[in-house]
């Protein structure tokens, strides 16, 4: 992953950090959109519960700042349940993975943020421990050396990707709740910034969290991260209400640009445009064009362009739409405007 991407959770500031935790839903009633996977998710829990059993493990995949901690964590809640939060990088070797396991209290919640990028060596220690709740821990060492099969309180694993491509099969196989999470519609994004607006105690006019809502690349991080600043300038410039003149002011000053799209997706269309064309080109050549990894590309940026018709995926390549040339303002051959 670039740097260049700053919507990362590994790249936010610790201040970020605890402003996204401040107006991070808590309950399911709270959180918006999605309302498939939440309708599901409501029965699925209600039956472990009424059950008594722990959720089945599931997978939450899609672009980052979308909700995925914020559901594991409601998913917890919701059981009347604690919740371990790691990710797979930092999960180094089994043993690592053997102490949270271990610590794990019946019905608990572990998160496996980034779940794409477990070694291969703590991925398969996963399986036995997702499957029978048993792992096997090495005692001992040298000629004295066993191991010993301990077991596990049954726990639900969540784990979140944004490259579900990823991930290998036995692992997905594992997971018996496996859900995408999509790009909010500007209207479920409006929701979302005048609730945060009320956890913050800053008042947001609905034009106002309509227009940042536009802006906000379909994604509730970027939308709150907006807000915020939105509030720097209503309190220094205005009378401290977000207001339409205030979010007007203060995206142009950010350079935001009009539709929302952030640095790499105006990269993405421009080389697209300006290096192949308008294309059909593949997605590897993109890739290179703008250094980022294609798998990236396919499954961070590339769904929202589509989505917003500025790329169409063909049989011979992603190619640039008119509504692309237009957002550059860039000619068309053959196009007259
Ligand atoms: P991810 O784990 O997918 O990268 P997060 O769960 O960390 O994303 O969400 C990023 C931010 O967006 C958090 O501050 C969270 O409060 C907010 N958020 C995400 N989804 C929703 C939602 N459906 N309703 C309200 N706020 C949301």
């Amino acid at each position: 992953m670039s740097k260049s991407n700053v919507r990362q959770t590994e790249n936010l500031s610790q201040q970020e950090r605890e402003y996204e935790n401040t107006i991070r839903p808590q309950s399911i009633e709270d959180f918006a959109g999605q309302p498939k996977l939440i309708d599901n998710l409501r029965i699925f829990i209600k039956a472990a519960n009424l059950r008594g059993e722990p959720l089945d493990h599931i997978l939450f995949h899609g672009p980052p700042g979308l909700g995925k901690t914020t559901l594991s964590r409601i998913v917890a809640n919701e059981l009347g349940a604690s919740i371990k939060e790691t990710s797979g990088p930092v999960i180094e070797k089994p043993g690592d993975l053997a102490g949270l396991l271990t610590s794990l209290e019946a019905r608990d919640v572990l998160f496996i943020d980034e779940i794409h990028r477990l070694s291969n060596v703590v991925e398969e220690y996963l399986y036995a421990a997702m499957e029978d709740f048993k792992i096997d821990i090495m005692i001992d060492s040298g000629p004295a050396a066993r191991s010993i099969q301990l077991t596990l309180n049954p726990f639900t694993l969540v784990g979140a990707t944004t490259r579900s491509g990823l991930l290998t099969a036995p692992l997905l196989s594992r997971f018996g709740i496996k859900s995408r999470l999509e790009y909010y519609s500007a209207e479920v994004l409006q929701r979302i910034i005048l609730r945060a607006s009320g956890v913050l105690q800053v008042k947001s006019t609905s034009d106002a969290a309509m227009e940042i809502a536009k802006r906000s690349r379909g994604t509730p991080r970027i939308a709150n991260g907006l807000l915020r600043r939105m509030r720097d300038f209503a309190q220094v410039l205005g009378n401290g209400v977000i207001d339409l003149a205030i979010v007007e002011h203060g995206l142009r000053a950010l350079n935001v640009d009009e539709s929302g799209l952030d640095d790499m997706d105006n990269k993405i269309l421009a080389t697209l445009i300006d290096k192949f064309k308008g294309g059909p080109t593949g997605i590897n050549n993109i890739a290179t064009a703008v250094s980022e990894e294609a798998g990236t590309i396919e499954e961070v940026y590339e769904p929202f362009l589509i989505q917003e018709g500025y790329i169409m995926r063909t049989p011979r390549g992603r190619e640039a739409t008119e509504k692309a040339y237009l957002h550059l303002g860039r000619k068309k051959e053959g196009l007259l405007f």
